[in-house]
């Protein structure tokens, strides 16, 4: 059993739950991670990874996940626990864990995200550095050979960066892919990415 409130507190958790039970959702689906980054200086680009498994499989998804039950019910731990086991990115942008910290007394929030209902799924956007997705692509590739390894850790053939205007073509269905050689885009993807296109 997980829980069914943030054990931190955190106030945006809270609201979560809250705009969640409002729209009659109580069950938990979990959490999304929208990162951007303006590639090259010049182009505000998504990363989204290629699904190895399940209902999205050979699909570009975002970087997303049921919570589980050492999130602690808390939506920022759930985001950032599963961007770390798909995208391998370590953050601590949305969820300080105390045991990283030397002063560990403190649990906070930070400001450095937006946060949005999608159904009943909170996505959070989250800027980060230029990455390079050989390096995490190489990290991928070492984990999925690893089957000591939970399928929460691989889950992901690779990642890409795509830009928010092409993304825009592509799910106008204008586009085909130049650098992309499959830009299929999962479902949970596509309506995620039209949000944020039109709402930002
Ligand atoms: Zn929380």
């Amino acid at each position: 059993m997980t829980h069914n409130y943030c054990i931190h507190n955190h106030k945006i958790c809270q609201y979560i739950y809250n705009d969640r039970k409002k729209i009659g959702y109580e069950k938990n689906t979990g959490a999304a991670v929208f990162p951007v980054t303006n590639l090259f200086k010049k182009e505000l680009c998504v990363l989204l990874g290629l699904e190895r498994h399940g209902i999205y499989s050979d699909l570009f998804n975002l970087c997303a996940g049921g919570m589980d039950k050492k999130d602690n019910g808390c939506f920022l731990q759930n985001a950032q626990r599963e961007l770390k086991e798909e995208f391998k990115i370590k953050c601590n942008k949305l969820w300080a864990d105390c045991n990283d910290k030397t002063d560990n007394t403190e649990v906070y929030e930070s400001e450095d995200y937006i946060c949005f209902l999608f159904n009943a799924t909170p996505v959070f956007i989250i800027g980060i550095s230029n990455i390079s997705t050989e390096l995490i692509n190489k990290k991928i590739e070492k984990c999925n050979c690893n089957r000591d390894l939970s399928w929460s850790e691989r889950e992901m053939y690779k990642v890409e960066y795509f830009s928010l205007k092409n993304l825009k073509l592509i799910i106008l269905g204008y586009y085909k892919g130049i650098e992309y050689r499959d830009a299929s885009l999962s479902k949970f993807a596509t309506g995620v990415i039209q949000h944020v296109l039109t709402h930002f």
